[in-house]
């Protein structure tokens, strides 16, 4: 814990760590080292961990990245941050993030960019986003580990651009209880750590059934660490043809040739799948999750929580709605309401919101099919680049970053467990991942698979 409090202070520039807590941390620490004395050391005992600022943190600043919830302490802890600090886990503060976790740069954060450890001749580079907080400081040895939440890929492609391990669990697998609320349909926390066991072991300290949390799923927590045996004879492994895009770099093709060469090594039997309908992943995706998230953020009033506007006289509370809103959000997140109460709206509900639920079945059924065919699991990259340059994105239009998500968004359609492993380096030595999808609860086996792919 010392030495990470340590390297947080040195490390200001990456701008990971948004509300430093090392009183808390220390505490905590001590209580740890009190449990290992007394014989009763659970997985997470004394792990010095980051938590993601979109996680409801007790009496600690929670701000999901945005100016809107300035000053808001929450009274209550969320049921995963809560778990982690059961298992004896260290909170040494919060991660910056896209703020309301989106955006694929970590440049939509109220509190200013985060930065990649990761550089090339200088040049400040994206550690990928919305946990782009989370990846930053895993990498940076801020933190031995991180909580992130992919509702697109939010944890998978900053993993894979910034050189870490980051896992999807299935929908439902941890609680979203106390989690800010993006898009409530495909939300899901997940590790963020630096190798394939200590996602195995983070994530069974953070799963779990919460009655809290009606999505939450009453499945047994198998002993994620235990299936880590490295053998994967006999398996078999998906590679989908429409994964292969158009215009992908030789060197995101050459990466997945190797690691299906590696899984075919290890025993594995590989298979060209097809998933017919991943060209529509992405317009769906970006239907559907503005869509839960306009109507989630309607509770940010400038009554219940946070930031208010100040008032004119004679304002009423439709001027102190409108001027807390536009002074409280982001453009991107303005972007987000206004295309999803655009699509929800009377006139324009069956033509996108409603056909992009179906696509979203289609989607769905596309996975089940190759599941049933026998695959156990599938092989894409995590992402079609490895980290661009900060402002180089931001700078284009919004649809070139929507872009960034095309491997990740179908897995959160689907409720799918999907995991992010680094996977060697670029022509100009930066990281790129390789991503692996598995069976809905059957996290264990993909984790072993990882395992054999690190
Ligand atoms: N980049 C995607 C978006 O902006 C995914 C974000 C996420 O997974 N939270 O919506």
């Amino acid at each position: 814990t010392e030495a990470c409090l340590g390297a947080i202070e040195g490390a200001g520039k990456l701008n990971a760590f948004v509300h430093h807590t090392p009183e808390i941390a220390r505490d905590q620490a001590r209580a740890a080292d009190a449990r290992l004395k007394a014989g009763d050391a659970p997985a997470m005992c004394g792990i010095p961990l980051g938590i993601k600022d979109l996680f409801c943190t007790k009496g600690v600043a929670s701000q999901a990245g945005s100016r809107i919830l300035e000053g808001f302490k929450p009274e209550y802890e969320s049921t995963v941050s809560q778990n982690l600090l059961d298992a004896g886990a260290v909170m040494l503060g919060k991660l910056n993030m896209d703020e309301f976790a989106m955006g694929s740069s970590n440049e939509t954060s109220v509190y200013g960019d985060v930065v990649n450890p990761w550089k090339i001749d200088e040049r400040d580079l994206t550690p990928g986003g919305s946990s782009g907080g989370s990846a930053s400081a895993v990498a940076a040895d801020l933190c031995l580990a991180a909580t992130g939440t992919d509702t697109g890929g939010s944890i998978r492609q900053p993993a894979a651009f910034t050189g870490i391990t980051g896992m999807k669990p299935t929908y439902g697998r941890c609680s979203r209880w106390g989690i800010v609320a993006f898009a409530s349909s495909l939300d899901q926390a997940g590790p963020m750590t630096k190798t394939v066991r200590d996602a195995a072991i983070m994530l069974a300290a953070m799963a779990g059934h919460d009655p809290k949390d009606s999505t939450s799923a009453d499945i047994p927590v198998p002993d994620f660490e235990a299936a880590l045996t490295g053998d994967i004879r006999g398996k078999v492994i998906g590679i989908p043809r429409e994964y292969r895009m158009d215009g992908m770099p030789d060197e995101i093709e050459a990466l997945w040739a190797e690691g299906r060469r590696m899984l075919e090594d290890a025993g594995a039997r590989i298979i060209d799948i097809s998933l017919p309908h991943t060209k529509y992943a992405l317009p769906a995706y970006y239907v559907i999750a503005p869509a839960e998230a306009s109507s989630n953020l309607a509770r940010y009033d400038g009554v219940r929580y946070g930031h208010r506007a100040k008032l004119a006289a004679g304002d009423g509370i439709t001027e102190m709605y409108e001027k807390t809103r536009a002074e409280g959000f982001g453009p991107e997140v303005q972007r987000r309401v206004m295309i999803g109460t655009y699509v929800l709206s009377a006139g324009f509900y069956d033509a996108y919101y409603n056909r992009a639920r179906k696509v979203r079945a289609l989607i769905k059924r596309d996975f089940d099919e190759v599941f049933d065919q026998g695959v156990d699991a599938i092989l894409t990259p995590a992402t079609p680049s490895a980290a661009f340059g900060l402002g180089e994105m931001a700078e284009a239009d919004p649809v070139r970053m929507y872009l960034n998500d095309v491997f990740t968004v179908t897995v959160n359609l689907a409720g799918l467990p999907g995991i992010s492993v680094p996977a060697g380096l670029d022509a100009k030595g930066l990281p790129l991942g390789l991503q692996l999808i598995g069976r809905p609860w059957e996290e264990a086996d993909m984790l072993n698979t990882a395992y054999a792919l690190e």
